[in-house]
């Protein structure tokens, strides 16, 4: 693969999201043109707002289920256009099967036609409520195929299924990257996720609302050192499936008392009901991304949570969230 230079042009699927718009960022700054390809489902122009200006940005309205067209070169597809947040593919369970589906699909024949490099954004959720711990790529998972979850789980395990299949039949040059809950500024504060509800949550001085009894664990990674991994994996030619996340592993009890302590917040943390299939434990194990990619990460997540503190500080936080 050739490594996207001043002359490269990278396509980043959902590069209006959260991801998305860190990749159309660095990609900028390392000298490549970006296509940025986005319906914006879930994300939103804002997210990449400040690159309009930049020389070789394009951001495209495009629905990766249907039609897609790039004219001229690409060197790079990085696909990573989908519902990510549980509360977001609940709501949006067809569209994201079918960008799981059709749009992996679409975005592996464009890298097809151009002979670029493509990289799918697969996820630690093909592990399911996982039986191995911590988890190795070398793990099946245990996925259940007809619980609420699944529109997600199943799509990125075809999704990974397609992305094999084009590199065995086709000859693609593929990576696939299994990536862990990731967190930072950008977020949206109503999306559902953990860390920007008990962030929000923390800064209102409303109750910090946990699943279940909170002893559930999760490895967050924050998003500079996440973007990091997938760009090493991009780089490096390497098929994966590759973990990339910080093994730290933490409950999501101790997760929400960390926020609120780092907030100086004086919510009370209030339980609620845990959602159907919620995987009880996750953390990657990540020695294949530091044998492979050199890579593993090196924001605490003290520090990682502080600059999202300070982002969400900084943000009109009005939502809600149930
Ligand atoms: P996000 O919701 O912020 O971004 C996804 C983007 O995809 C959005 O901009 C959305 O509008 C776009 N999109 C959705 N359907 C589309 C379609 N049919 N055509 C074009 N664009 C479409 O989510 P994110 O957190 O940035 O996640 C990005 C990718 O990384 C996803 O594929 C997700 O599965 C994967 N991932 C993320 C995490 C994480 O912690 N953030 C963890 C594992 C995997």
């Amino acid at each position: 693969m050739t490594t996207p230079t001043a002359t490269g042009t990278v396509v980043v699927t959902g590069g209006a999201g959260f991801l998305g718009s860190y990749l159309c960022e660095r990609m900028l700054a390392r000298g490549a043109q970006v296509i940025c390809m986005d319906n914006f489902l879930t994300g939103d122009p804002a997210n990449v707002e400040h690159l309009f200006g930049a020389p070789g940005f394009r951001l495209l309205d495009c629905d990766l289920t249907g039609f897609v067209h790039v004219p001229g070169d690409v060197d790079l597809v990085l696909h990573f256009a989908s519902a990510a947040s549980p509360a977001d593919y609940l709501r949006h369970p067809i569209e994201t099967l079918k960008v799981g589906s059709l749009g992996t699909l679409h975005a592996l024949g464009l890298a097809k036609e151009k002979g670029a490099r493509f990289v799918l954004a697969s996820t630690s959720e093909v592990y399911g409520d996982p039986l191995e711990h911590p988890q190795r790529e070398t793990y099946w998972g245990n996925v259940n195929p007809v619980g609420p979850r699944s529109v997600y789980d199943e799509a990125k395990r075809f999704a990974e299924a397609l992305t094999t299949a084009y590199r065995n039949a086709h000859g693609v040059d593929t990576g696939i990257v299994r990536i862990f809950n990731t967190y930072g500024p950008r977020m949206r504060p109503a999306d559902g996720r953990a860390i920007p509800t008990f962030v929000g949550q923390a800064l209102r001085g409303e109750p910090i609302t946990v699943t279940g009894d909170g002893s559930q664990t999760r490895s967050v990674c924050y998003v500079d050192d996440t973007v990091a991994g997938i760009l090493a994996l991009a780089e490096s030619g390497f098929a994966g499936p590759v973990n990339i996340g910080n093994p730290e592993e933490l409950t999501m009890l101790a997760l929400a008392g960390l926020i609120r302590d780092m907030t100086g917040s004086r919510s009370p943390i209030r339980f609620i009901e845990r959602p159907v299939d919620d995987p009880e434990v996750r953390r990657p194990d990540t020695s294949l991304a530091e044998e492979k990619l050199g890579w593993r990460p090196v924001v605490p997540v003290e520090e990682g949570l502080r600059r999202t503190i300070a982002w969400f500080a900084a943000e009109p936080v009005t939502e809600t969230v149930a």
